[in-house]
């Protein structure tokens, strides 16, 4: 018996998530780049409602204690999200999907963007990363509350 396929995987929806990948690719493959080292320390690697996830192997080496000196606990590269931990990609998945759609919107104009509001941001005297639009919608998006929303790393 054949599964039914979803209307959203053929037609016009199958074109546009396919631009939407292809938009969003200069990023992906960013994300790539820099998980590389990552996942040949040990990092898993998943597939989750079309991203990719990695986050790091029960005993860590190097490349995740880094990740985890620097306070990073999940950042989004187009349709690539590392995170810490399961648990971390479990905690901000909704938070991540906000940054995974604006880069289907922005594209590789993405990486620019992002560092230019904050700049702007820091400019205006504010929070280069809590101010940034571009996290206010992802924690809108997410339906984050005060505590968690201010207490987490870098995601865009
Ligand atoms: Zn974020």
């Amino acid at each position: 018996m054949r599964r039914p396929v979803p209307r959203a995987a053929r037609g016009p929806g199958r074109w546009r998530r396919g631009l939407r990948l292809a938009w969003a690719a200069p990023a992906t493959l960013l994300g790539v780049a820099l998980a590389l080292p990552l996942l040949l320390g040990g990092g898993r690697l998943a597939r989750h409602e079309g991203v990719l996830e990695v986050c790091a192997p029960d005993r860590p080496g190097w490349a995740w204690r880094w990740v985890a000196r620097v306070g990073i606990d999940a950042i989004t590269f187009g349709h690539l999200v590392i995170a810490r931990s399961p648990a971390h990609h479990a905690a901000w998945r909704a938070h991540e999907r906000v940054h995974v759609r604006q880069y289907e919107r922005w594209g590789p104009l993405f990486l620019l963007a992002y560092p230019a509001e904050s700049l702007w941001q820091w400019l205006r005297g504010g929070c280069p990363y809590r101010d940034n639009r571009f996290e206010v919608q992802a924690r809108q998006g997410a339906g984050e509350g005060g505590a968690q929303a201010g207490a987490r790393s870098p995601g865009g």
